[in-house]
């Protein structure tokens, strides 16, 4: 299709069968409960976890002013050294536990990779590196971190590691599997290893696969972390076998998972109606940043195309993209150079658009997990948002019905008019 030629008609055409990131079959959410809430006003400050003034100082300069309730639970546990395995949802600070706890009991020695995080998208080994690259920058001696993955030529990576390895090993599966076997990375010497997002990781069984070879190349003694916003009984199963004796926490139940502070809705409609609704919506509704999650790469593309015809500031960003493409359109959406971003499962989860209010369902996801992960990128760290999922088969009647049903909420049909102050942080 040629870039002028852009039918509105083009995208209901294409079929469902493209995306291969979402295919995963999974368990229902089923934790067990605590008391929700959110940044803990009157609670503790950071002071009291004993961290190191020069933390404190990265702390300070990031603008962490107290520790939200996942933070207050779990870094003393990780500081303390405890195998650890937290579930806490979307955009409530779970970053910062590993990072800091690391930070704090990381001893540098040069030449040895002492820490191993694993992240199942690329993006997302992006993201935490620069979380550690904030907090570290005080620390004398310096600690340094490094994001191994793939789409990047591994020679560039090969180099990196022969001019000087990182302290901190950042990556995806595959490709600090592959590092690793070829020798160019040792991990011998690791004694901090993390798993972010790790049901999406272990459920898949080539990234399970490879996670088990690289823990198998770590010795045997080291501290062992794992998180998530959502993790089945049988995931949990799973991830204690990395474990000893890990200390388990889990920040509200499934029945709560929701966002407080996202205002969710749906709108019925026929697929050949999405593109000319999704217009009206961007241009009657206010917002900061916007997210659309579509079912497949050319969707993505086509509605991207369809988007930017009409002036809109939009970027797609998919699984089938140059690496390098990638990474750069993911940080300069994040740093506001586009306020629409159309995208696949890919980025479904974990992803922290802080400026995101707004994330409309253009396709419903494949299953209760992924609406919840998908919902979770409007707002993070409890600020408010604004959810719209296009309902136009019944299977999305159906997944719209068992949402509500898990997730214990009432999901509105939208409203011609939503009131801005109630999904705006002003
Ligand atoms: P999660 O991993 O739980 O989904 P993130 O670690 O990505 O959440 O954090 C979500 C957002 O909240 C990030 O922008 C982060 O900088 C911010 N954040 C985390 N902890 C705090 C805190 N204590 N105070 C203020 N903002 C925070």
């Amino acid at each position: 299709m040629s870039g002028d030629e852009i039918d509105i008609n083009d995208l209901a055409a294409y079929s469902d069968d493209d995306e291969d990131l979402n295919e995963h079959e999974k368990e229902k959410e089923t934790s067990n409960g605590k008391k929700d809430t959110h940044v803990g006003v009157h609670s503790a400050g950071f002071r009291e976890f004993l961290l190191k003034s020069e933390l404190l100082r990265a702390i300070e300069d990031i603008g962490f002013e107290h520790p939200s309730e996942v933070q207050q639970e779990c870094i003393p546990q990780a500081m303390y050294g405890s195998d650890l395995i937290c579930q806490a949802k979307s955009g409530m600070g779970k970053t910062a536990v590993f990072v800091l706890s690391i930070l704090q009991n990381i001893s540098p020695i040069n030449g040895q990779v002492s820490c191993v995080v694993l992240c199942p998208v690329r993006e997302l080994a992006e993201q935490v590196k620069r979380v550690f690259e904030a907090f570290q920058k005080y620390l004398d001696p310096p600690v340094r971190t490094h994001a191994f993955y793939g789409g990047i030529h591994a020679e560039e990576d090969r180099k990196v590691l022969q001019e000087g390895v990182p302290h901190i090993v950042v990556g995806t599966p595959g490709r600090v599997l592959q590092l690793t076997k070829e020798g160019a990375l040792d991990l011998k010497n690791v004694k901090f290893f993390v798993l972010d997002e790790c049901d999406r990781m272990l459920e898949s069984n080539d990234m399970r696969s490879d996670v088990q070879k690289i823990f198998l190349k770590t010795p045997k003694s080291k501290q062992v972390m794992m998180f998530s916003a959502t993790l089945s009984d049988e995931i949990k199963r799973i991830c204690k076998k990395f474990m000893v004796n890990p200390k388990e926490v889990y920040i509200n139940d499934g029945a709560k998972l929701n966002l407080a502070g996202l205002q969710q809705y749906y709108l019925n409609l026929e697929e050949s109606q999405k593109n000319r609704r999704l217009v009206e919506t961007i241009d009657n509704i206010q917002f900061n940043q916007m997210v659309i999650f579509v079912k497949t790469i050319p969707r993505a593309e086509t509605l991207e195309k369809l988007l930017v015809k009409r002036n809109l500031p939009t970027i797609v960003v998919h699984g089938r993209m140059d690496q390098k493409q990638r990474i750069d359109r993911y940080s300069k959406f994040k740093k506001l150079y586009w306020r629409i971003l159309v995208t696949t499962e890919l980025l479904g989860r974990g992803a922290d658009f802080e400026r995101v209010n707004i994330v409309i369902n253009y396709d419903m996801p494949k299953d209760v997990e992924s609406y919840l992960h998908r919902v979770g990128r409007a707002g993070r760290f409890g600020t408010k948002g604004l959810a719209i999922s296009y309902i136009s088969t019944k299977e999305d009647k159906d997944l719209l019905d068992e949402v509500q049903k898990k997730l214990v909420v009432e999901i509105k049909e939208l409203p011609n008019d939503i009131d801005p102050s109630t999904y705006m942080t002003s």
